[in-house]
């Protein structure tokens, strides 16, 4: 019975052997000690090794010093239990050239059961793993630098950093006007500076720190145990250092400066707590340079609890309004816009409101500029300028007829390629009187001439007015103004308020300008008697503020119309 049992194993060790076997196979056997006794024509062609020098010697001489010594514990454990071994080996040719091998090692048993001899069958796997090893440079690693990805950081972050000491320092460094290098030298000598950047930041840093590039001019540095802020001062300011010292690319010389910011934490909790918090340095870190940037660059900062604040408030909104159109967030209240001399309501602006269920309404101010960052403003813009048209209709069919009503157009809006043919079709769709409508823009808006005064010229053909809001703020000068088919002109609010503080110089002189250029004028922000009794003087034709009405809903405005405006 025991024989048989013995002669099964012995018979499957064959097929074992049969199965790895091919004419590509590289076969050696061995005595239990590694001694080699056997070696066929493919390993002495890989190995670049005569038979004569292998045989006799111990199979440790293709050892190629790549894999740690529990490897080889572990494959001895089980062949020298009389178990087959696989694996994959990297070994070392007499030239001292690598290769790799997919092995797989059967051991022949006496009749104690003890391993007397072994075979060795490996096929070479080389091109595999250089292949392998490729993918994993182009998945991890920027192809232009070398430097580790952002794959690469998130994967360092959950094997790492649980052994990291208990400080960690995050530091966000941008090139500042890389932009600039790029456009006035090419892209091949960005390249090159980048290249040589990462070089720079690598000399500067430890070997426990990490760095990695985020893309673009952006590179990430974890410094490893760092904490103490001289500490960090040192070696920022080394970095900055190194970094700012000329460029010699292709005869010329390039000099640039870099932001960097900075964040620090002392580590605690779990594996995902800590990753998360690294999560949070990072931008933290990335909010902290763009503060250095708008210090005017080439310096850095640290992350301060105000700016923390900040950031934390607008990493919610950025999450909360890509779900505010969806889920009704948004509404419109009307302003009046009033005549000076009637007194009657002959129009209003149209002014978009945000009121998140978690965070309570948000100012304009703050959101419209997330919707430009996030993309948003155009679906949100369009969305506004339906539902004005439709109420415009509304107030219609409810005897309100309102000579105009006003819509705030962003810049990114203004300028993108659908503008014109997204308004076409809400004309189309809701069948309002184009006259019905003004636009308000900026005059940052105007500071493409070209392309705005096309725009403007479509828009004036369509019928629907155009208004220059918060003038006097911006960049505007008088010559556009005339040539440009512009209907009015909005004296911005803080010019009205220096009414107050009898400052009237500038009013003064935009009303009369703008009366100049046959310009409706309207001043934006009155809130009282006296400013209303100044403009009146000036001839101002219009205004809108707090001293007839705030923004409010479109019934409120059918109201007011109904008690005569
Ligand atoms: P804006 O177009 O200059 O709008 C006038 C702002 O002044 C409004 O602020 C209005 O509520 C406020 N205001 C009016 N009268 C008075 C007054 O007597 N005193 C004071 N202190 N303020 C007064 P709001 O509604 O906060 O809007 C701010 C800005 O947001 C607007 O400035 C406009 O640039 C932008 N905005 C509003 N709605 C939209 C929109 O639908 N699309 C776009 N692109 N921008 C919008
Ligand atoms: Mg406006
Ligand atoms: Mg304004």
């Amino acid at each position: 019975m025991k024989m048989e049992v013995e002669l099964d194993k012995a018979q499957k060790r064959l097929r074992d052997i049969e199965l790895a076997l091919n004419e590509s196979s590289i076969v050696a056997i061995t005595d239990n000690k590694g001694m080699i006794q056997f070696a066929n024509d493919k390993f002495c062609e890989i190995s670049k090794y005569s038979k004569e020098e292998l045989v006799g010697s111990n199979q440790n001489i293709v050892n190629s010093g790549y894999h740690s010594r529990k490897f080889f514990q572990d494959m001895w454990r089980t062949i020298g239990n009389g178990k087959v071994w696989k694996g994959e080996i990297r070994n070392r040719a007499k030239d001292g050239t690598y290769y790799w091998v997919d092995t797989t090692i059967v051991p022949f048993l006496n009749e104690n059961r003890k391993p007397y001899q072994y075979i060795a069958i490996r096929h070479d796997i080389t091109k595999r793993i250089e292949y392998e090893e490729k993918i994993k440079l182009m998945a991890y690693y920027d192809s232009l630098t070398l430097l580790p990805n952002r794959n690469l950081l998130q994967k360092w972050i959950t094997e790492h950093v649980i052994q990291c000491h208990n400080q960690l320092t995050v530091l966000f460094l941008d090139i500042d006007n890389f932009k600039s290098i790029n456009d006035n030298f090419g892209h091949q000598i960005g390249d090159l500076v980048l290249k040589e950047t990462a070089r720079r930041l690598k000399l500067c840093l430890r070997r426990s720190d990490f760095i990695s590039r985020q893309g673009g001019d952006e590179f990430i540095i974890i410094l490893n145990g760092l904490y103490d802020k001289e500490d960090i001062i040192k070696v920022v300011v080394k970095i900055q250092e190194q970094v700012s010292l000329p460029f010699y690319v292709n005869d010329k010389i390039i000099i640039t400066t870099t932001s960097i910011g900075i964040s620090k934490e002392r580590l605690k909790g779990t594996k995902d707590d800590i990753c998360h918090l690294l999560e949070t340095l990072i931008q933290q870190a990335d909010t902290a340079m763009y503060h250095a940037k708008k210090l005017g660059g080439n310096t850095y900062e640290f992350i301060t609890p105000n700016q923390n604040t900040q950031m934390k408030r607008y990493y919610l909104l950025e999450e909360e309004i890509k779900h505010g159109l969806t889920e009704n967030q948004f509404y419109i209240l009307y302003q009046p816009l009033i005549d000076l001399r009637s007194h009657r309501m002959v129009g209003a602006e149209a002014l978009l409101r945000w009121n998140n269920p978690q965070v309570g309404p948000v100012s304009p101010s703050e959101f419209i500029p997330l919707l430009e960052e996030k993309g948003l403003i155009i679906p949100i813009g369009n969305w506004v300028l339906k539902t004005v048209c439709k109420q415009l209709k509304r107030w219609q069919e409810n005897g309100v007829y309102l000579q105009r009503v006003s819509v705030n157009v962003s810049p990114i809006q203004f300028t993108a390629d659908d503008f014109l043919n997204d308004i076409k079709q809400i004309l189309n769709e809701t069948q309002i009187e184009p006259q019905l409508l003004e636009f308000e823009i900026t005059e940052g808006t105007l500071l493409n001439v070209e392309v705005s005064s096309k725009i403007l010229t479509e828009l004036k053909r369509l019928g629907i007015k155009v208004a220059i809001d918060d003038f006097g703020t911006g960049y505007s000068s008088l010559n556009y103004l005339k040539r440009l088919s512009i209907d009015t002109l909005k004296i911005d609010k803080s010019f009205i308020d220096d009414i107050d503080i009898d400052d009237e110089i500038i009013v003064n002189t935009i009303i009369s300008m703008g009366k100049h250029l046959k310009l409706n004028v309207l001043a934006e922000g009155i809130e009282n008697e006296k400013q209303l009794n100044y403009l009146l003087q000036q001839y101002c034709d219009e205004g809108q503020g707090y001293y007839w009405s705030m923004p409010v809903t479109a019934d409120a405005i059918q109201r007011l119309y109904e008690l005569g405006g």
